[in-house]
């Protein structure tokens, strides 16, 4: 077996044993910054580093959310909550999702990310067009009764980068070229109501960051927090929460709105549905092997 393979295939066992735990961390009641913390710490206690900050989404809150460090919100009853998890080994990512419905009235939607999900996987092979994939996933909800969020999509995964190269769209009429062998991707359907926008929104907060680029910075704080982000989160997303230390909030805040105000850090915006209506996603890791996806996750 190739380094590469084992290694995606230990991060996948990781991010696999994270789902199996998730029952016994996400439950009503539970505050968003424990959930995101517990995953976090479990992913290093089993072995692996976090690919990106755990992204917790309640209800039309879609994707991008992670707890901000004193985060005071918790699950509430009759939710419909998603959790994204990310595990690398050595750069090499395996990305995972999961939805939870506190209220029956929302467990049809994660049966339709689930299937979705299954149908899309399946649907994946060499020589595959991208664009048919998409339309499994639509056809899939429809049949079911919900629609998929229209721009948000699967992505190609490669060492150290979790979106490199070819999307893979949740509905018809979106995607460039075909499934080759060895290529691994994280696919991801987002399922909403029928009578939804079915498509997301940028809201105006940011949890989730990215390095960008270096750049001469007017104050020593900002100067040193920027070289740390360098150091240590130069390729993969990371949390603003992960930064601060044993620095006070304010002085931490204005050093971080310096490294946003000089672009040397991009914000990734949280993400609601347009409408306000709830989202489920499910989400796998694959491998494409010749004869059909390994799932990794
Ligand atoms: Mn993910
Ligand atoms: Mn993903």
């Amino acid at each position: 077996m190739s380094e590469a393979l084992d290694k995606y295939l230990q991060a996948g066992k990781i991010a696999a044993r994270l789902k199996d735990e998730a029952p016994k961390i996400v439950k009503v009641g539970v505050s968003l910054l424990e959930v995101c913390q517990r995953f976090e710490e479990l992913t290093i206690e089993l072995g692996a580093r976090p690919a990106f900050p755990v992204n917790i989404g309640m209800n039309e809150v879609t994707a991008h959310y992670t707890s901000p460090s004193e985060d005071p919100a918790v699950i509430p009853e009759g939710s419909l909550v998603k959790v994204d998890v990310g595990a690398h080994i050595d750069g090499y990512i395996a990305d995972t999702a999961m939805t939870f419905a506190f209220s029956s009235v929302h467990e049809a939607l994660v049966i339709t990310a689930q299937e979705a999900l299954r149908n899309a996987i399946d649907a994946m092979r060499p020589g595959v067009k991208i664009s048919e994939v998409g339309a499994v996933v639509e056809k899939t909800m429809a049949m079911l009764g919900h629609k998929p969020i229209r721009n948000l999509m699967g992505h190609r995964i490669e060492r150290y980068k979790l979106h490199t190269g070819k999307s893979i769209p949740n509905v018809s009429g979106l995607g460039v070229g075909r499934i080759q062998e060895g290529e691994v991707y994280a696919v991801e359907p987002f399922s909403t109501l029928h009578d939804a926008a079915g498509v997301v929104r940028d809201a105006s907060q940011a949890f989730i960051f990215r390095y960008n680029k270096e750049k001469r910075l007017k104050s020593p704080d900002a100067t040193a927090l920027l070289e740390y982000v360098r150091r240590e989160h130069r390729f993969l997303p990371f949390a603003s929460r992960w930064l601060r230390g044993d620095s006070p909030i304010s002085s931490f805040n204005l050093a971080f709105t310096e490294l946003l105000e000089s672009k040397c850090v991009l914000p990734y915006r949280v993400l609601v549905e347009a409408s306000g209506q709830p989202v489920a996603q499910a989400e796998h890791t694959v491998i494409v092997e010749k004869n059909g996806c390994r799932i990794i996750t």
